[in-house]
């Protein structure tokens, strides 16, 4: 038998000291009572999106067979950007299949050389590994910080263009960025704003359209990023903004120019989803409600989070192998939570995500908030560390 190469050794020494550190990640079917994902309005299943899902595949088949700008195009895909556009209140909109891509799409292709892009330490991997491929120079400043941003910008000046990059809805601690503030300090020095609003399109604004729409920054943003697979129940993001932006991204980023397009199907479900967004608000007024008491219940019992009805709530418990026992805990009680460890959070912010969505009744999260102070005190991690 082969003793293996070289490249094998190295590899198992380095998923041998993930476990020891606890971090080694298992890929698990979901069971249980949903407290995990950001399905946050139900609207994966949802029969009016499946409905035009199915019903598209049935008429377009499964895959698109190239690129958007080759064979891979379809009126689809035009009406789906085109309602975005308008739900968002923007000029136009990009489809990506991904997030990520999105996100490496837009830092790639409008931060070049001799430009500076200020970040937010808590930014999400695919902000900052856009950011890694880029050739601007990056600066990264404290968390929703809008003083350190503001003496970064007035010292970072260099000769060429200046942008801002935060996500809306921080992805694993739940807190708002302050969007108005960043809007006007952005406005004064002559920066552009993107915001990734992965964790809040569908969510926040009179409209559903998110976090800028709710916090009136519209006019401050250059662009924002917007994820198709969480709030909206499918899949992929639309960055939307100006339409000479968008034009560009369309002629020159690499992740849109060089990769198959998605299957056609997919965008019919998303200008669905944009449509019971519009037609349902009660499912975000719901969500919020629901969150907001289920944060109440989690600070009456000691919890160190934030009265406020964002849906991700994070409970910080320091060591990976802490979170995982409580996770693991509740699992075995039905409530599907999952432990979050570095590197998504930060060394010692190990944590649980729970995450609230439409169909958490009252009497599950009594439920779920007796067991989780159960699990935490029998895994001696309470109180648990402030985030
Ligand atoms: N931005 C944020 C803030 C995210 O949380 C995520 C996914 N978790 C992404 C971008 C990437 O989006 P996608 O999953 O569609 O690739």
């Amino acid at each position: 038998m082969s003793t293996g190469s070289p490249l094998q050794a190295r590899v198992t020494a380095r998923l041998s000291a993930l476990d020891e550190h606890c971090l080694i990640r298992r890929l698990r079917t979901p069971s249980g009572f949903d407290l995990s994902s950001n399905d946050y309005l139900g609207l994966a299943r949802h029969p009016r999106i499946v409905q035009a899902m199915t019903d598209a595949a049935a008429r377009e088949g499964c895959g698109s067979t190239g690129s958007r700008l080759l064979r891979g195009h379809r009126d689809l895909f035009d009406e789906a950007e085109t309602a975005f556009a308008a739900f968002k209140g923007t000029e136009r909109a990009l489809y990506f299949s991904s997030g990520y891509l999105a996100n490496l799409a837009v830092l790639t292709t409008f931060a070049e050389a001799g430009d500076v892009v200020l970040s937010d330490q808590l930014n999400h991997a695919s902000l900052r590994d856009g950011l890694r491929l880029s050739a601007a120079r990056r600066i990264v400043f404290n968390h929703n910080d809008a003083h350190a941003l503001t003496d970064h910008l007035a010292s970072a000046h260099g000769d060429g263009q200046t942008f801002v990059v935060v996500e809306s809805l921080f992805s694993m601690d739940g807190d708002r960025a302050p969007l108005a503030e960043y809007a006007t300090i952005c406005r004064d020095q002559g920066a552009m704003l993107i915001v990734d609003e992965a964790h809040a399109v569908g969510i926040y604004g009179a409209r559903g359209s998110g976090l800028i729409e709710e916090l009136g920054a519209g006019d401050g943003v250059f662009l924002s990023v917007n994820s198709g697979g969480k709030a909206l129940g499918v899949a992929g993001a639309f960055v939307a903004g100006p339409a000479w932006a968008i034009e560009y991204l369309v002629q020159r980023a690499r992740p849109f120019v060089f990769s198959t397009a998605p299957p056609p199907a997919i965008a019919a479900a998303l200008e669905a989803a944009i449509d019971v967004v519009a037609d349902e608000p009660e499912r975000r007024a719901t969500v919020r409600r629901r969150a907001a008491a289920l944060r109440a219940a989690l600070i009456a019992s000691g919890a160190a989070i934030e009265h406020d009805d964002s849906p991700i709530i994070p409970i910080v418990l320091g060591n990976a192998d802490r979170a995982m026992a409580v996770a693991g805990m509740l699992q075995a009680r039905g409530f599907d939570v999952r432990a979050i460890r570095p590197p998504t959070v930060a060394e010692g912010t190990a944590r649980l995500r729970i995450s609230v969505n439409v169909g958490l009744t009252d009497a599950l999260m009594d439920e779920f908030v007796a067991t989780l102070m159960a699990a935490l005190h029998a895994a001696d991690a309470w109180p648990a560390v402030s985030s």
